[in-house]
This record gives structure tokens, C-alpha cells and sequence, in this order.
């Protein structure tokens, strides 16, 4: 197919002048790329080199924003792992796309990127280790292989099996160890890739609590702390903590230098984001699936694709997580997911995220859990709705990144009229999306091994 060569005019890099013009790229190879999505669990962008953080915590994450694109603020469609890796893969706000406390499984009526790229004739291959991930939860439509690189897998597998919850699952969880399990199967899968384009999807688990790094990275970042080590203080989780990123960080520089030795990283979409944050005290809770506030529900959104995008992109905008999957199918130039919400970055990146034409939306996120909740984040403005107390907290971010000082209605300084005609807009955006597609309330189970359909068979809930 015949090359296409676009311009672009671009200032970027957040604030300080890129060069006075890029050039852009606009190339049609005759196969489509390969795609490499990571997730990293529980990553917050400003604990990276690349998001300003003042430790050394991401060398790899950095030289990947470097050569690609990074996204300031990129938003989870929620603060826990389940919705917010459903809302990934399906382009979907959480109470669209129905995977969350009420029904813990993605339904099989809704449409994924891996769905998507299987039937354009991508091999489709994810590699997980947190337990929300397991194939039971529905995430693993689409995939060809679906590997699990946890250490507990039989005591997972038995839970299922046994229809019964077990907490101690969750223990382990936190203590399990996994990036060597997930740096070998990913390295055994590349050596051996298909030829043909390829869909690998990586979470990596380690960052999530309990924060064991090993050695050397459990006292990388101790230096200048008073903290001792496992005292518990913020000082002390925190390091630990960063820790993880770093080691994390070196599995992923690994992993990267897996695909270049086959010739397939500079052929790919590298993508690397987050399913949501981590508070460490900043609203008086330490972990996440507590609050909407940002220290939850921002991630990181880094993309490289050399010779499609040009290096050292910064865009400004708020973008959401359900943007990712309509944007890697957009750079694969393969059609659109047909019901997602979320919208493509592409046109945001050619226009070096400056486009006058990009209209400014709000990303959402949710909480559909003890509590109800509904965020709206604009450039400036946030805007959090408690919707089982019905309060509305409104914070200027300019003045107060932290969200430590809501305003009140009456505050002359908020926009009251465009938030509530942007609050009116979703709401009803939200609505209609979820009437167009009603979860259904009872599971169809045709994924399931074999071994739990009879269990359940055996139960009564399938016939
Ligand atoms: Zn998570």
C-alpha cells in the first residue's frame, strides 16, 4: 500500500517548545502493526522520572515516553482493578459495560479489543497475575491464550470450582511475588511469536500492595528517610512502594529488550498504563477503591509507535482509559469498536495535542460499590458527585491539585453553569449507552472450562 506523508505543526512537551515543526509520519505498512498493551496494577504516573517524580523509579518508562507519546492526564474509569481493566478492553465506562461489585464478570454480550483484534486475524495472547484477572471474570474474551502467573493458581482454580469466596486468597495476593513468573512466560512466548501481527496483553501485579520488593530494590529508596524498615509509616510504604515500581520498571525494560531482539519492537504499538492509583494518606486512606480523588484514579499513558508518532509528545487534555482501546484499533487502522464511548487519541496525537478541533470532554469515573459515586475531570475543573449522600464537591485544580479545599456552588470562581451543562451531558450520554445495552442478569456460563460447567451444572445454575 502506498505511503502517505502528512505534516503537522506542532508545541508540545508540556509547556516547553518542541521543535518548531514535526513531521509526520503517515504510514500504511501493508500488514498491520503488533500491538503491546501493559497494564501495570496500581501505578501512579507521578512516581515516575517521566511524570516529574524526583526519584529514579522508571529508567525504561522514561525512555519510552522519550521516543513516543505521553499523556498527562490519562483517568481510570474507576479506583479497583476489575472495572477498570473491563472499562480497558471494552471502551466502556463501568456502568456500561456492567463488570463491577453488582455483577463481577464481563459479560459475554460485550464487544473487547482482543474480540476486535481476533477476528481482524491478530493472534491475541495476555499474560496476567492478580487474581481479578482470572479467566472466571470474563476478561479474557478474546484472547487466544490466557496465561496465569500467579502462585496460587490451584487455590484459585479450587475456589471456582467450589462456587465458595476465599479470603485468604486475597492474603496471598498481596504477599504473591510474580514478576520473574511473568518476565519468563512473556520472554518463552515471544521467542517463539507468530509471524503473523499479535495482540500480547501483560498486567503486571508486584506494584500492588504489600510492597516486597527484593533485594536490591526493597532499600533502593530508603536513603534520606527516617523510617525503619516495615515500621508502617507513610515514609516507610512509600519506599517500599517506589521499590516496586523500579523493579517492575526493569521487568518491562526486559521484556522490551525481549521484543527488540526479534526485530518486533520497533514494528509495534507499545502502550503502558495503569488500572488505577494508590492513596497514601492524602484523603485518609492508605491502598484504593476508597475515593474518586486523583491519588485513585489517575494513571500513567505512555505510547511509542516510531514511525507513526514522533518522540517526546506531551499531550495536555485529560484523556480516559476507555480511549485506549479505540485508539490502538485507530493506529492499527483497523474499525472501531461499534458501541464504545471511549474515542480515539489519534486525531489528539497528529495535532501534537494541541488540536482546535479536539473538543474538550470529560473523563468519568465511577464508583459502584458500598458507596455511588460519579467524577467528572476537565483540565481544570473536578467535579465529584456522592450520589448516595447527594453532595457535590467541586475542585479547582489549578489552585488545588491536591483536592483538599472543595468549592461551593455559589464560589464565583466556578464555571457552574458549564459544569452542570457537561454533569447534564454525561448523565444523559450514560443513560441512553446503558438502555442501548442492558447487562444481562443472569451469566451465560459458554465460556467456563468444562469442569465448572458441570459443577454448576451439578448446583443448579446451568443446565
Ligand atoms: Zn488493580
Amino acid at each position: 500500500m502506498a505511503r502517505r506523508r502528512g505534516k503537522v505543526l506542532g508545541t508540545a512537551l508540556c509547556g516547553v517548545a518542541l521543535a518548531a515543526a514535526l513531521v509526520w509520519w503517515r504510514s500504511s505498512p501493508a500488514e498491520p502493526p503488533s500491538i503491546v498493551l501493559v497494564s501495570i496494577d496500581t501505578l501512579r504516573p507521578d512516581h515516575l522520572g517521566c511524570y516529574g517524580y524526583s526519584r529514579n523509579t522508571s529508567p525504561a518508562l522514561d525512555r519510552l515516553a522519550r521516543e513516543g507519546a505521553r499523556f498527562k492526564t490519562a483517568v481510570s474509569s474507576t479506583s479497583w482493578t476489575l472495572p477498570a481493566h473491563a472499562a480497558l478492553f471494552t471502551g466502556l465506562p463501568d456502568r456500561v459495560h456492567g463488570c463491577g461489585n453488582e455483577q463481577r464478570w464481563l459479560d459475554r454480550s460485550r464487544f473487547t479489543l482482543a474480540e476486535a483484534l481476533q477476528q481482524a486475524g491478530y493472534h491475541t495472547a495476555g499474560f496476567y497475575s492478580g487474581p481479578l484477572l482470572h479467566r472466571y471474570f470474563g476478561l479474557s474474551q478474546g484472547f487466544d491464550s490466557w496465561t496465569e502467573c500467579t502462585s496460587y493458581r490451584e487455590q484459585i482454580d479450587r475456589m471456582i470450582r467450589e462456587w465458595r469466596y476465599d479470603p485468604r486468597i486475597e492474603e496471598q495476593a498481596f504477599r504473591d511475588v510474580t514478576n520473574p513468573i511473568v518476565l519468563a512466560a512473556v520472554r518463552a512466548w515471544i521467542e517463539s511469536a507468530p509471524r503473523r501481527p499479535f495482540f500480547l496483553f501483560i498486567h503486571l501485579w508486584d506494584v500492588h500492595h504489600d510492597y516486597i520488593p527484593p533485594p536490591p530494590y526493597d532499600a533502593l529508596f530508603r536513603e534520606g528517610t527516617t523510617a525503619r524498615p516495615g515500621d508502617g509509616s507513610r515514609e516507610d510504604l512509600i519506599s517500599r512502594y517506589d521499590g516496586e515500581i523500579r523493579w517492575t520498571d526493569a521487568t518491562l525494560a526486559a521484556i522490551f529488550e525481549a521484543l527488540d531482539r526479534r526485530g518486533l519492537k520497533d514494528r509495534s504499538i507499545l502502550l503502558v498504563t495503569a488500572d488505577h492509583g494508590e492513596a497514601f494518606f492524602e484523603h485518609g486512606h492508605h491502598g484504593h477503591r476508597f475515593t474518586l480523588h486523583d491519588e485513585e484514579v489517575r494513571v500513567p499513558l505512555l505510547v511509542r509507535y516510531p514511525g507513526r508518532l514522533p518522540a517526546g509528545l506531551c499531550i495536555e487534555p485529560p484523556v480516559s482509559l476507555i480511549d485506549i482501546a479505540p485508539t490502538l484499533l485507530d493506529l492499527a487502522g483497523l474499525p472501531p469498536l461499534p458501541a464504545a464511548l471511549g474515542r480515539s487519541l489519534v486525531p489528539l496525537l497528529e495535532a501534537a495535542g494541541t488540536s482546535a478541533t479536539w473538543k474538550e470532554r470529560p473523563a468519568i469515573s465511577e464508583f459502584r460499590d458500598h458507596r455511588q459515586m460519579l467524577a467528572l475531570r476537565l483540565e481544570r475543573w473536578k467535579l465529584i458527585a456522592d450520589l448516595t449522600s447527594g453532595t457535590v464537591q467541586v475542585y479547582d485544580l489549578e489552585r488545588d491539585p491536591g483536592e483538599h479545599s472543595p468549592l461551593g456552588a455559589a464560589d464565583p470562581s466556578v464555571p457552574a453553569a458549564a459544569l452542570a451543562a457537561h454533569w447534564e451531558r454525561t448523565v444523559r450520554q450514560l443513560d441512553a449507552a446503558a438502555a442501548r445495552l442492558p447487562v444481562p442478569q443472569t451469566r451465560d456460563w459458554t465460556g467456563l472450562p468444562e469442569v465448572h460447567r458441570r459443577h454448576l451444572r451439578s448446583l443448579g445454575y446451568l443446565r
